[in-house]
């Protein structure tokens, strides 16, 4: 067995890694000759991939991580398995404090893991310890949790991590291991750049997934939406296995969820609306009666799936447009997890399209008043709802569109979406949608 293999098990407890990513990840930051970037799920298992090493390391791993309660948890959780974690923050007591950097002065620390924001990290009362520790060669590396903060395009900018490229040029030597979930690509060329990572070795889950076949259909051509919905819910139900097969239909309001819960009740599929708008008694029972299966259909807002890990959703139906490509990704993304083929839908309608638009720029324009400037990031919301108008839009594979977005190369579809399937019938589709927005 490898000490790699005996530190997960004693330190941590698990018999094997969450993949063979994760392990490929976990033995290039032991190696340490290069700087790494991750770009894996939430919940694959990004955290592991720089706490183990600290465990095999010389030295202290210092952990950079944006919120004192995503820090809490951590340090919760490692010190409850006995691993020398703990945190250096604005709510941490002046006691603690001190215990901490007296320990940190010590020949040999006994800390493993310090946890910081980048606000600590970069404050002035810091840095006598931070270099005290880099000329006595005890800091063994330097991982940055949630790296996409540092990206203005991203949707969680957060200006002190700007500050971790210029940090880092006064850590000679100390290597980097940047992680986020799934970004978009000009987020994850910032991370890179703005860290200043060095040729970084770098990991990514493919975003390309090959059970889930995508389509697009304009809403306003239809003699009936709610029959055609129908129709390719009954599909997508009956293509699963066994009858357990369940799916998610996302609207935008209240409304639509309860009337797309309603005519498909009436229509013969078992359907329940989900929405703030309910008392939180009847929502949760939508939501339990949808996990076991008592009911078929949740229409819902996108609250909706936050948390709920269901393998078999057979589809996943937008009712309106989803606000951004990378949202659209994540909420379709909810089907198939079981690897069995499943369908993503987007209903798409123009005049759908212009009302999301007005909505993201109010927001945008409140937030700035609110603020009182203006700022590149306001821009974000637009461009990635512009990419996700592009998807419905344009004629090309689907998945395409969605592996470039995100920076992956064009993925072999093979018939994984309308467009690979049938280009005349999506090209037929958009000239009837021109004819319709001219007459
Ligand atoms: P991420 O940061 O990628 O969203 P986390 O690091 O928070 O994911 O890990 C998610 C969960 O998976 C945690 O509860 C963690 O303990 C667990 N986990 C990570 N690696 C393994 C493993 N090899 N075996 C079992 N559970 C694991
Ligand atoms: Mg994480
Ligand atoms: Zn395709």
């Amino acid at each position: 067995m490898s000490s790699i293999q005996k530190a997960l098990k004693t330190h941590f407890g698990f018999d094997k890694f969450r993949s063979q990513q994760q392990e490929d990840v976990i033995n290039a930051v032991v190696k340490g000759d290069r700087d790494v970037f991750v770009c894996m799920p939430t919940g694959a298992g990004k955290s592991l991939c720089y706490q183990l090493p600290a465990m095999l390391a010389q030295g202290i791993t210092m952990v950079v991580s944006p919120l004192i309660a995503l820090i809490q948890d951590q340090v919760d959780q490692l010190q409850a398995r006995n691993i020398p974690a703990c945190s250096i923050n604005s709510k941490v007591p002046a006691r603690e404090r001190r215990q901490i950097f007296e320990d940190l002065e010590r020949e040999t620390p006994c800390l493993k893991l310090l946890y910081i924001t980048p606000e600590m990290l970069a404050s002035p009362s810091f840095q006598p310890c931070l270099a005290s520790l880099c000329s006595r060669g005890l800091l063994a590396r330097l991982a940055v949790d949630e790296a996409h903060c540092v990206s203005q395009w991203g949707h969680d900018f957060r200006p002190d991590y700007l500050k971790l490229g210029k940090l880092r040029s006064r850590l000679p030597g100390v290597p980097c291991v940047a992680l986020t979930a799934t970004a978009p690509q000009r987020v994850r060329e910032d991370v890179t750049q703005s860290l200043c990572l060095r040729r970084p070795l770098s990991f990514s889950t493919p975003v390309f997934r090959s059970n889930l076949h995508y389509d697009v259909v304009f809403r306003d051509g239809l003699p009936d939406p709610y029959v055609h919905l129908h129709a390719f819910v009954k599909k997508a139900l009956a293509d699963g296995s066994a009858g357990q097969g369940c799916g998610i239909v996302y609207c935008r309001t209240r409304d639509s969820c309860e009337e797309v819960a309603h005519r498909l009740t009436r229509l013969g599929v078992s359907a329940k609306a989900y929405h703030a708008g309910l008392k939180a008694a009847d929502r949760t029972e939508a939501q339990n009666d949808w996990m076991q299966g008592k009911v078929a259909v949740i229409a819902a807002t996108i609250s909706f799936g936050m948390g709920v890990d269901k393998a078999t959703v057979r589809f996943v139906a937008h009712w309106n447009l989803a606000k951004s490509l990378a949202s659209y990704y994540q909420e379709s993304g909810r089907a198939g997890r079981d690897g069995l083929p499943s369908s993503c839908r987007t209903y798409y309608s123009p005049q759908d399209r212009d009302q999301m638009n007005f909505l993201i720029r109010k927001e945008i324009a409140r937030t700035q008043a609110k603020r009182g400037s203006e700022k590149d990031q306001d821009k974000v919301a637009i461009t990635d709802f512009e990419a996700m108008v592009a998807f419905c839009e344009q004629e090309g594979c689907r998945h395409a569109t969605i592996s470039q977005f995100f920076g992956d190369k064009k993925p072999d579809c093979a018939g994984a979406c309308d467009f690979c399937k049938d280009p005349k019938l999506v090209r037929a589709q958009i000239e009837a949608a021109s004819r319709l927005s001219t007459r």
